[in-house]
């Protein structure tokens, strides 16, 4: 009796195991590098901005408006820019840099992080859609395309638009207004 009990638990371990790696293997299939440590320390060296093209194509600097601290749910303030644009319009990263998060969360939905120049931090979230082999680690130039624009996340009952934030100090720390990044000081 004792036998039979230890031998169904050790068969569910062993296919405990088993689920666990099959999951693993399924949720592995975007390609993770090393961040580039040497690429990391010259985008450090480098300014950013004071201006920076607008990520959303088509978009023009009259279009845009400064959507900056407005209220949130929880108590939260709006830590970024709404950019409204149709469904499936191409994102494009404002500056060079490397993709440092892929992971999706539950406000921002598909997102990408980017670590710019002088040790910014580029915020981009509720794609639709990330660009066709996006990794952790792969270098990116200003310009180059990484997703659509969608309405993931928290976004699911509003229109589509990007979110785009920008931190000074790391990972969502030193939230700066990106308008003022994308439209200039007047
Ligand atoms: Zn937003």
């Amino acid at each position: 009796m004792l036998n039979k009990k230890l031998l169904s638990n050790i068969l569910f371990s062993m296919s405990c195991v088993f689920i666990s790696f099959t999951l693993a293997s399924c949720s592995t299939h975007q390609k993770i590098t090393p961040l580039p440590t040497p690429i990391i320390t010259q985008l450090k060296a480098q300014p950013l901005g004071p201006m920076l093209p607008i990520p959303v194509q088509g978009i023009s600097q009259k279009q845009l408006s400064d959507t900056w601290g407005v209220a949130r749910s929880h108590g939260r303030k709006h830590d970024g820019i709404d950019i409204i644009a149709p469904r499936g319009t191409s994102v494009s990263s404002t500056t060079n840099g490397v993709i440092a998060s892929l992971k999706p969360n539950t406000l921002g939905g598909t997102v990408v992080w980017i670590i710019g120049p002088a040790g910014s931090w580029h915020y981009y979230a509720h794609l639709d859609t990330l660009a066709r082999g996006l990794y952790v680690g792969q270098q990116i130039k200003v310009g180059q395309r990484i997703g659509t624009v969608g309405n993931t996340g928290n976004a699911k009952h509003t229109v589509s638009h990007l979110h785009y934030g920008i931190y000074l100090d790391g990972k969502g720390r030193g939230a700066v207004n990106p308008y003022f990044y994308l439209y200039g000081r007047r």
